[in-house]
């Protein structure tokens, strides 16, 4: 297949695009940065802004598929400072992805949607609920970008219908693994306490933002590359999960942390934004419908993330 991915520099992007070369598709990457590590497919790079529309105008002509990874997203400190903005530059690039891809009549879009579409009100008590596709609906996403999110899926439901266009969303649950980005304040949680725990000393202390008892599910990238690529020859139209059901709080991840790190290392609890008190997520349907189970435990996922963070710090 000849299979677009935008986003393509991008963390998710990257695993992406190298395992659709392995696979032996001919894989055009489309992103508006260069990416941060160099890797398979990255010369044939297309930068292009995909806010602006006459830069994606018939972009997608003669490609099989699309994997819309692209956005303007960060770690919770970034998110919840810039809603207006990602909320603005998510719509415009999907949208325009979307016009895009319906106009080259591609066989296959498959969207990086978010756990952040799912009401907040059902994640505000301390246990978990692990939420399925089902509840996204009634509506209270997470902030302008768990909005966009949910928008964009809106939008793919009548873009199907209407032109008859084979969508997916995946809504992720933190993904994480070696190649994102873990410093410059966009970098995710488990990013983030790999590197405060990679730079701290023995008998030091890092800083975890809240209380700690945030509770969340992590998704290594290999499993999340997995679900994507399953989905590009899936039947399935629809949104679904793409994630484990491995609960964990904020504090259980910075503890597991530092216990790979085999650092003397302490916790203290500040002032900062935490997002949702507790979400879980029913990976039911992927099982079902694509055959897809997480592969890679948490403790090893972690391991080979913070190996890697640690000897990029250092
Ligand atoms: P990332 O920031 O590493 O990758 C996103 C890429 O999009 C970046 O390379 C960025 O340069 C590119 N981009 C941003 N604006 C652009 C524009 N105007 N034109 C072209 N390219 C543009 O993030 P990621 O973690 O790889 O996320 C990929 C997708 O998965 C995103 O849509 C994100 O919302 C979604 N997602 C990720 C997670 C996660 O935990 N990583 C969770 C839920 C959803």
């Amino acid at each position: 297949m000849r299979i677009a991915v935008t986003g393509g520099a991008g963390f998710i992007g990257r695993h992406v695009v190298a395992r659709l070369i392995l696979e032996g598709h001919e894989v055009i990457p489309f992103d508006i940065r260069s990416p941060e590590f160099d890797g398979p497919g990255m010369e044939r790079l297309v930068h292009c802004d995909l806010r602006d529309p006459a830069q994606v105008h018939n972009r997608f002509q003669g490609f099989d598929s699309v994997v819309a990874l692209a956005a303007d997203i960060g770690g919770i400190g970034h998110i919840s400072h810039h809603e207006f903005t990602i909320l603005s530059n998510n719509c415009t690039i999907d949208m325009n992805t979307f016009i895009e891809a319906a106009r080259a009549q591609v066989k296959r879009l498959v969207y990086a949607s978010s756990a952040c579409v799912y009401p907040t009100s059902l994640q505000a008590g301390t246990s978990a609920p692990r939420l399925k596709e089902s509840d996204a609906w009634p509506a209270l996403p997470d902030g302008g970008y768990g909005a966009e999110k949910l928008w964009a899926e809106v939008a793919l439901n009548h873009l199907g219908r209407e032109k008859g266009t084979s969508w997916f969303a995946a809504r992720f649950h933190n993904v994480y693994g070696p190649l994102g980005t873990f410093e410059g304040g966009r970098e995710k949680a488990p990013a983030a306490l790999c590197r405060k725990v990679a730079l701290a000393l023995d008998g030091e202390s890092i800083d975890i933002w809240g209380s700690g008892d945030q509770v969340r599910t992590f998704l290594h990238v290999s499993d999340c590359v997995d679900a994507l690529v399953g989905a590009l020859t899936s039947p399935f139209v629809g949104a679904m999960n793409i994630g484990t059901s491995r609960e964990i709080s904020i504090r259980g991840l910075a503890e597991l942390i530092i216990g790979i790190s085999g650092k003397d290392v302490g916790m203290t609890f500040i002032d900062g934004p935490v997002g949702v008190n507790a979400r879980s997520c029913d990976p039911q349907l992927a099982e079902a419908v694509l055959g897809w189970t997480p592969k890679v435990s948490l403790e090893e996922g972690i391991e080979e993330t913070y190996r890697w963070i640690a000897s990029m710090v250092r």
